[in-house]
């Protein structure tokens, strides 16, 4: 059931989560509640953005929003946002405040990962390597991506949004006209899916994923440009792409290890790095490559086909890879290795 309205002039979005989990659902109802009474504010609840396809109801109303919108989600705030921009709800990261601690601060400075000469490198470096969104820029408009596993209390939520919207400021530039608030739910059946998202802040089109997986979820599009083309043909649970990837830029939103699931380099956050689990390697010691391998030896295995290890394409492509310009990242785990860690 959709109930629509137009004239709201910025649009909160609440992604429900998977479970019934009544504290969940309270809170998502919590920030709804009160977000609801603003107004000049559209609040839209949808099912688990990750979940639905582009073609369902929810995709067609986020679609016809052309402005500003906050998205409240239960995966990673950089998934979310490529998840969106898979669905052809694209814009630019929009900076959340929420999530930020003071323990974040001091590791980064104790890691050395906020040397301002450091930054610097970082700055200069970044344009070393094109980008698909260097090439085909988003719109200009800001979609800010919260995700609620940041706290357990609707209000830290509310106080967010608020700060995103300018309820409560006397910057004339970031107050809302006042329109009249809407409160608006979609109802649709959903099942659980498990597919790759790409980064495209990240992505280079090396097209190394597409080579690597062998169950044809990766293809490519009018531009020649990478593509998950048949995303329910992944393999459940399997996360093996995401490991070759030079970039970083492949996200699997309902992955364990947060490197995996779109944790570690959010546009908000700047570079925020866990070596130990960079590639989310099940063993730390094990190499990430290997790792690839063996899980989709596995799959192979679970479809009847045979195994192929590290094949040699696969050797000669990481190497290849592995001599091409470095971007940031890389130069990054290069200026943190020289600090010993
Ligand atoms: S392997 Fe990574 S960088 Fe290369 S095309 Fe695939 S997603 Fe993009
Ligand atoms: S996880 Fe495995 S099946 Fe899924 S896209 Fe990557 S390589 Fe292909």
């Amino acid at each position: 059931m959709i109930s629509t309205v137009h004239n709201a002039t910025c649009t909160v979005v609440i992604s429900r989560g998977q479970s019934r989990n009544p504290q969940k659902r309270g809170l998502e109802q919590g920030i709804a509640d009160e977000i609801g009474k603003l107004d000049g504010v559209k609040v839209l609840t949808i099912p688990h953005l990750y979940d639905l396809p582009k073609t369902s109801d929810s995709y067609q109303q986020l679609s016809q929003i052309e402005g500003d919108m906050v998205v409240v989600s239960w995966i990673f705030s950089r998934a979310a946002h490529w998840v969106l921009d898979r669905n052809g709800i694209q814009g630019q990261v929009g900076i959340i405040n929420l999530g930020e601690s003071e323990d974040d601060d001091e590791s980064r400075a104790e890691d050395g990962s906020d040397d301002p000469n450091l930054d610097a490198e970082l700055d200069s470096t970044e344009a070393a390597v094109d980008r698909v969104t260097d090439i085909y820029p988003r719109p200009e408009r800001n979609i800010y991506c919260i995700d609620l596993k940041h706290a357990n209390d609707p209000q830290a939520f509310i106080s967010e949004i608020k700060r995103i919207l300018g309820v409560g400021t006397d910057d004339p530039n970031r107050s809302l006209p006042i329109v009249g608030g809407q409160l608006v739910q979609v109802e649709e059946q959903t099942s659980r899916r498990w597919y790759p998202v790409i980064d495209f802040s990240r992505c280079t089109n090396c097209m190394e994923c597409v080579d690597f997986c062998l169950f044809g979820v990766y293809g490519v599009d009018g531009t020649e440009s990478i593509l998950v083309e048949q995303p329910d043909n992944c393999r459940k649970g399997c996360p093996a792409c995401s490991r070759v990837c030079p970039a970083n830029a492949i996200i699997f939103p309902q992955h364990k290890a947060p490197a995996i699931a779109g944790g570690q380099t959010d546009g908000d956050e700047g570079f925020k790095i866990d070596l130990s689990q960079l590639f989310g390697a099940p063993n730390k010691n094990e190499d990430p490559i290997e790792t690839a391998a063996r899980e989709r030896d596995e799959q192979l295995l679970l479809v009847g086909r045979d195994t192929i290890g590290i094949d040699d394409q696969l050797k000669k492509r990481q190497a290849d890879l592995a001599a091409s310009p470095k971007d940031g990242l890389d130069r990054l785990i290069d200026s943190l290795d020289e600090f010993d860690l």
